[in-house]
């Protein structure tokens, strides 16, 4: 038998299916080699791209925050949300760069001085026997604070 590529007497027989169509050929020891290694090569799946998304804010790369886990600003959130999701549960354990808890608290904490801020002034009110003021007052509190 002679190698089909070259003509070169044939050491290999080779039964290949592609789609479906098996072929069965004779190669050379040479041919052979070639052929498995573009067979390698052609089956190296190339690698997937992963599209780069950019923070419109503040041009913060996903890539960029993928390794450093820090955010540029809170609207990175919305940018990279998807890559947030899965990164999510390895962030929370290392990083307290959390901005929108973060927002919250600061929020919470606002309201509460405002509130303790509030009862004082009523105390006052109530202490000068202003009980108009300390009326006004005392509505604020609810607005802020309606339990
Ligand atoms: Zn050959
Ligand atoms: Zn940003």
């Amino acid at each position: 038998m002679k190698c089909y590529k070259c003509g070169m007497p044939a050491t290999t027989f080779v039964t290949t299916t592609i789609n479906g169509n098996t072929t069965q050929q004779y190669l050379c020891d040479e041919c052979y080699r070639q052929q498995q290694h573009e067979f390698y090569f052609h089956s190296r799946q190339p690698q997937p791209k992963v599209k780069e998304v950019v923070c419109p804010q503040c041009n913060t790369k996903q890539s960029e925050f993928l390794k450093t886990g820090f955010l540029g600003c809170p609207n990175c959130y919305k940018a990279f949300e998807g890559a947030i999701d899965k990164l999510l549960p390895k962030i929370q354990g290392s990083t307290t760069h959390v901005p929108r808890k973060h927002m919250g608290v600061v929020e919470e904490e606002s309201r509460t001085e405002k509130l303790k801020r509030l009862n004082l002034q009523l105390y006052k009110a109530k202490m000068a026997m202003d009980y108009e003021q300390a009326d006004k007052i005392f509505k604020q509190i609810k607005e802020l604070d309606p339990k």
